[in-house]
């Protein structure tokens, strides 16, 4: 049996990732991705599991790492006393470094920005596309990496929908060069967080947009959650100086000057010295809304589910891209196994990519209402590290 001709429905890091993969085992893979224009830098900077660059750390090594390593975790409050640095080691980049590193491995020729998926049939021996402009294309095997509001999931599961956590993420960066000293002095190998009452924010370096990784040329990432509940105060903070009403992120520039106004404010109040120069620093906030995404299936036919278009994870384990890749390279090691059946290759994925997404979930939520919530998260609890499997893996 041959390689099968695969689409993939989504071509942000997961699907490029599938992309990469299934190609480089022989199948003829095309991604088609909505967006008419290249992925824009989404959510700014995010933490790096193995898995999450395990495509170009097999190929090349270090040099090939799209990542920088800081090595303590360490917890601040807000006096910007150190309450604990554990030695560690994890990494941490940009989304669009990445994304861009893997469109470069995938080559433009093949991913197709202005694309649409609206529909498909799946049938035993093929399945066919249908795209927004009116053509459809057929293939073996349908990826649908199309993230959280996934039109393939909507049609295949509607009853299977993101449910909003209660809290957001403000979020954004600052130039390394731009901060005191101090600022520099305990971000310089450090990710820093501080627990808040009823909250949380982290705050660790990234590669700059030219991919270099050392001080002074690295920007500052924050990320802070605060609760926002549905039924007035969600929507109101959703809701763009143009009266547009939007759903899971508010991109650099729609946030409302008065909601500005109050988190920096709030942040005068409640942050330590170090994060409120980051959190002041940044001219480009955005705000991601916090969702669970569960279903009880990833696989039908000749089409899969994978990344956040299957199973959608609260962002503390810092999995979700992880997740993502990981369904991928299992998606590649099933093919391998059954030799470019796609059948029989579904049907031995599934199972364990269920199993995977579905026990980070339950991890990843229990953290959120810990931290939003219950006010039960504790400076230096080991079991807050990231991780898919578990913490710290
Ligand atoms: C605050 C926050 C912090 C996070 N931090 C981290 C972190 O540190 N580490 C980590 O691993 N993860 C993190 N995540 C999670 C991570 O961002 C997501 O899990 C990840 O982006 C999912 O990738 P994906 O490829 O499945 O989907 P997405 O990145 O959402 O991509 C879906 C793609 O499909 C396209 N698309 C949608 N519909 C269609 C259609 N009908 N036809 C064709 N294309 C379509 C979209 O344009 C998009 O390009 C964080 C998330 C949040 C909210």
């Amino acid at each position: 049996m041959g390689w099968p001709r695969v689409l993939v429905a989504g071509g942000s890091i997961g699907g490029l990732t599938a992309a990469v993969l299934l190609r480089d085992l022989g199948c003829e893979v095309d991604v088609l991705e909505r967006s008419q224009a290249a992925l824009e830098d989404r959510g700014a900077g995010i933490v790096v599991l193995p898995i999450t660059e395990r495509y170009f750390t097999e190929r090349g090594g270090e040099d090939d790492r799209v990542s920088l390593e800081l090595t303590y975790w360490t917890y601040m409050d807000r006096e910007g006393n150190v309450l604990s640095a554990d030695p560690d080691h994890f990494r941490f980049s940009g989304w669009s470094t990445i994304y861009r590193s893997l469109l470069q491995a995938f080559g433009p020729d093949r991913y197709h920005l202005g694309k649409e998926m609206v529909g498909f049939d799946n049938r035993t021996d093929q399945v066919t596309l249908h795209l927004a402009d009116g053509s459809s294309v057929e293939g073996d095997l349908l990826v649908c990496a199309d993230g959280l509001l996934s039109t393939a999931r909507s049609i295949l599961m509607p009853e299977a929908t993101p449910r909003y956590a209660g809290y957001v993420a403000w979020r954004g960066t600052t130039p390394e060069a731009a901060l005191s000293e101090q600022a520099r002095a305990d971000l310089a190998d450090s990710m820093i967080y501080q627990v808040l009452d009823h909250g949380h924010i982290l705050v660790y370096a990234i590669p700059d947009h030219e991919g270099r990784t050392t001080p002074p040329h690295r920007v500052i990432n924050f990320v802070w959650y605060r609760n926002y509940p549905l039924g007035g105060a969600f929507e109101d903070l959703m809701r763009d100086e143009h009266g547009l009403q939007r759903t899971g992120t508010m991109p650099p520039g729609t946030v409302r000057q008065e909601h500005l106004t109050e988190m920096r404010s709030t942040a005068t109040e409640v942050l330590a010295p170090t994060l409120l120069e980051v959190v002041m620093g940044c001219d480009e906030t955005l705000i991601q809304a916090v969702f669970d995404l569960e279903s009880p299936q990833m696989a039908f036919g000749r089409l899969c589910l994978i990344g956040d278009a299957a199973i959608g994870l609260r962002p503390h384990v810092a999995a979700g891209q992880a997740k993502a890749c990981a369904d991928g390279w299992a998606l590649r090691d099933a093919l391998l196994a059954a030799n470019g059946d796609v059948s029989s290759a579904l049907a031995a994925w599934e199972p364990g990519q269920l199993a995977l997404g579905n026990r980070a979930l339950a991890r990843t939520r229990e953290m959120g209402v810990a931290s939003q919530f219950e006010g039960t998260m504790v400076p230096g609890d080991p079991n807050w590290k990231f991780g898919l499997w578990e913490p710290g893996n």
